[in-house]
């Protein structure tokens, strides 16, 4: 007998299984795919050395999954923005350098400013680990994220730029998931800026040989003969002191305890035995993933360095919604990596790689105004959607009314079995930090029941990294706090005016 049994040999369960075999425990990784990583893909091939086509990018604060990083000796090279960002809103193209694209009338741009504020603010408030604890949780999860959009923006450009922040960020269209969702994704990952930005956020890096090492590396950590692969399990059964667990080919293998690190939205490819409590069984029915297409397009030179461009886009138009350069860091192999998602993501599924190849390319030489972008030396892309053992990416999402009415029974073990896995994080939740975090949760639950650890050390805050991953802040400046949001700016102006009135009146009489 295992002493755990963990199902996938994604970031969560890998990390899980470190923990667990460093405290002297004998784990087993059952794996459905043939290789490990999950989530997180990279391709090799010498056409282009090595490309991320899952989870790829990692930036300040996101302290796990950097620490990981370093303890298995994966470097991490900055992306490179230092040069001119596109944007494309209705049908105007403008660059900016920075993260807040230019808003040039002067009523959008307040509109933008107090958004901004508003939702990091009402963000900040949401209990990190429980969000359907939110004093207002029942209207928040009740409204989707579209409804709150509109009641709060008064510019269009505003509502079209929140519109693909959500998009980009969690994959989906903004009628499709809560606003208490929204608002815990960002309160989890910081606030908007930390996760919109390049420099000084989410995507400022990349893991050197690919985001895919990082599991790679942890399965020689654990042991390879400790993770088997291609052995998808599809029956958990509790019975006496043990969990027996079966694999796809018939193999059965039984620990004292077990992890379940797979997705919750394909939770229900499994059977469990006895049956899932009635509000887990729900809930993993409500957990869909979001719909992307991950794109890399290589060409001969990075010629839109050469004319001043980063290579970053962001468009309401798509096919491309947002992209990024992604040369190697020394200068080979030129590269732009470009998400298509949500409804766009669907629709374009239904062509083909041409096409979409096609559609990519074409984009890219409309935003840019570069001919050059139709010639690509190759096209890379992975359907996330296609994916048996994902059912989508990045992460699952909630849409309204699901986070108070199912949330607490996320992470609630179910006798001897535990749950990992980047949807259950309370902080980076749906990156790959957050699959660090919720998989070393499950595992000192464990170490708990074990008599291993006592119970203050099951959350454990994570210190700040060294120094050399240490990386800078994101601050606001002042005057995003100061600037009036457009209600303010006009009740001031009606009161202005109607004292302006009144002693213009007065003075007359
Ligand atoms: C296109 C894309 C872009 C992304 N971009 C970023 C990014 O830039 N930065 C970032 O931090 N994150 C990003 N992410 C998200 C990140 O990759 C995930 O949050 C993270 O990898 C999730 O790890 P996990 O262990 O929780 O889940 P997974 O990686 O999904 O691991 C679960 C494992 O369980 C296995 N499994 C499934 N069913 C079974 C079964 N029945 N039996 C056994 N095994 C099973 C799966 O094969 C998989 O290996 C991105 C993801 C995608 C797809």
């Amino acid at each position: 007998m295992h002493d755990v049994i963990i199902l996938g040999a994604g970031i969560s369960g890998l990390s899980a299984a470190k923990l667990l075999s460093e405290m002297g425990l004998d784990v087993l990784v059952l794996e459905a795919r043939d290789r490990v990583g999950g989530r997180t893909h990279t391709l090799h091939d010498p056409r282009f050395g090595y490309t991320d086509v899952g989870g790829a990018y990692v930036g300040p604060t996101q302290n796990r999954i950097l620490r990981m990083a370093k303890d298995l000796g994966v470097d991490t090279y900055l992306v490179d923005d230092s040069q001119y960002c596109l944007t494309e809103i209705q049908g105007s193209v403008r660059r900016f350098v920075g993260v807040i694209p230019p808003i040039y009338n002067p009523i959008g741009l307040l509109d933008l400013n107090n958004a901004i504020r508003t939702v990091d603010k009402m963000a900040a408030e949401v209990p990190r680990a429980a969000p359907w604890k939110h004093p207002s949780a029942k209207q928040l999860d009740s409204m989707t994220a579209k409804e709150f959009i509109e009641r709060m923006v008064w510019a269009e450009s505003t509502k079209i730029l929140l519109d693909i922040f959500i998009k980009t960020v969690f994959c989906v269209e903004t009628h499709e998931i809560s606003t208490l969702c929204v608002l815990w994704g960002i309160r989890c990952g910081q606030g908007i800026e930390r996760m919109s930005n390049i420099s000084g956020g989410a995507q400022e890096r990349k893991f050197v040989g690919g985001a895919q090492t990082i599991s790679e590396r942890l399965a020689e950590r654990i042991g390879r003969e400790r993770v088997r692969l291609s052995s998808p399990v599809v029956r958990v059964e509790q019975a006496g002191d043990g969990v027996t667990v079966t694999s796809e080919r018939g193999e059965t293998s039984v620990g004292r305890f077990a992890i379940s690190a797979v997705p919750h939205a394909i939770l229900q490819m499994i059977r469990f035995h006895p049956p899932l409590p009635a509000r887990k069984r729900q809930l993993i029915q409500r957990m869909p993933m979001g719909s992307v297409i991950k794109t890399v397009t290589f060409y001969d030179r990075a010629f839109w360095k050469e004319r001043g461009f980063s290579g970053c886009s962001m468009s309401d138009v798509g096919p491309v919604d947002f992209s990024i350069d992604d040369t190697k860091p020394d200068g080979s192999h030129p590269a732009i990596m470009g998400f298509i998602q949500a409804g766009t993501a669907r629709r374009l599924s239904l062509g083909t790689l041409e096409q979409r190849k096609e559609s990519v390319c074409q984009h890219y030489a409309k935003i840019f105004k570069m001919e050059e972008f139709l010639n690509p030396k190759d096209y890379i892309e992975k359907n996330w959607m296609e994916e048996t053992y994902s059912g989508g990416c990045y992460s699952s999402i909630f849409g309204p009314g699901v986070l108070t009415a199912f949330g607490d029974a996320l992470r609630q073990p179910v006798g001897r079995i535990h749950f990992a896995g980047t949807e259950l994080a309370d902080e980076w939740i749906g990156y790959m930090d957050g699959a660090v975090q919720s998989g070393e949760r499950a595992a000192r639950e464990i170490l708990l029941e074990l008599g291993k650890i006592p119970v203050d050390e099951t959350f454990q805050p994570e210190p700040p990294p060294p120094a050399d991953v240490s990386l800078n802040p994101t601050e606001s400046s002042w005057l995003t706090g100061a600037l009036p949001s457009v209600d303010t700016l006009l009740r001031f102006s009606g009161i202005a005016l109607a004292a302006g009135l009144a002693w213009f009146f007065q003075s007359k009489l």
